[in-house]
């Protein structure tokens, strides 16, 4: 893949400045990582040409590649400095991923979908991110083995929030999770304070199903 790099560089500057910054997106870290991660490598290949607009995409299987926006407002919630141990639930494209992984110390994904999991992991693998754990399954029961975790993301939505979930979020970790119906759900931010669950709602949104044990029926 001998492509200059620089129109995709410039691609993504606009997409900052565009889709998040002028959107009231201010940390400056997750930022710098979107402006980095080299968004087109997570698409299926025809689409690359829209890898930087302001809309999700489809990756396969029913499934999409958040609207880079949603992705950064997501991160930004979480407000990682660096040091955390993260675990995402939908790996998808990998995309997110990958930019959890310069943000965090220690990444541990879950995907259900076997292709997109292969797929994602073939994507980060070339990029050079070593700190990523991979698992198949179902991620509404968590990753109890690695547990707590100081944040957690779900990229799919929920009908509830999944208690096992909950359950391996540390002390002072944030959860962020989409929660409403089928069609549209809430972003909300969990945090776990002096053992308490404190919850606020960032905004409405609209993400595909989480599918498992403690989220939405197969089908
Ligand atoms: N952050 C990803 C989002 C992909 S869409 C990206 O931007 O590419 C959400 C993903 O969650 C889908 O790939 C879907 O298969 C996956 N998913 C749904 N339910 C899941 C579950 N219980 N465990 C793990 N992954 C799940």
């Amino acid at each position: 893949m001998n492509e200059p790099t620089a129109p995709w560089l410039a691609q993504r500057a606009e997409m900052v400045r565009a889709q998040l910054r002028a959107r009231g997106l201010r940390n400056e870290r997750v930022l710098a990582a979107c402006a980095e991660v080299p968004r087109h490598l997570f698409v299926p290949e025809p689409l690359r040409p829209q890898a930087y607009e302001d809309h999700p995409l489809p990756i396969g299987l029913d499934q999409t590649i958040s609207q880079p926006y949603m992705v950064a407002l997501m991160l930004e919630c979480l407000e990682p400095t660096g040091r955390e141990r993260v675990l995402e639930i939908g790996t998808g494209s990998g995309y997110q991923t990958a930019l959890l992984a310069r943000l965090c110390r220690e990444v541990y994904t879950i995907e259900r979908l076997t292709p997109l999991a292969e797929d994602a992991r073939r994507a980060l693998e070339g990029l050079g991110y070593a700190n990523v754990h991979y698992r198949i399954g179902d991620g509404t029961l968590g990753w109890p083995e690695a547990a707590p975790f100081d944040g957690i993301v779900v990229s799919a939505g929920a009908p509830e929030e999944p208690p096992s979930l909950l359950a391996q979020l540390a002390e002072g970790g944030r959860m962020v999770i989409p929660v409403g119906d089928r069609w549209a759900q809430r972003l909300l931010v969990i945090q776990r304070r002096k053992g308490e669950l404190h919850r606020r709602t960032e905004t409405a949104c609209v993400f595909v199903k989480l599918i498992g044990r403690e989220g939405w029926p197969e089908g």
